[in-house]
């Protein structure tokens, strides 16, 4: 499960506080509650989230 995003208002670190089901027009929708290291807070689909990129993680390698 993702725990931590980036804040869509300055692209700091945030962490996700909750999460609930909204209904949305194509059915119910998970959001979650962030809130970054700056205070700015967004209530926003969890499809919307960006995954942070952990510089320590070697990305995979792919074969074409
Ligand atoms: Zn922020």
């Amino acid at each position: 499960m993702l725990d931590t995003t980036c804040c869509p208002e300055c692209g700091a670190l945030a962490e996700v506080q909750w999460r609930t089901v909204m209904d949305g027009t194509d059915g119910p929708v998970e959001h979650a509650k962030i809130l970054c290291a700056a205070r700015h807070w967004f209530l926003l689909p969890v499809e919307a989230l960006v995954v942070p990129q952990p510089s320590s993680v070697e990305p995979a390698r792919v074969r074409r």
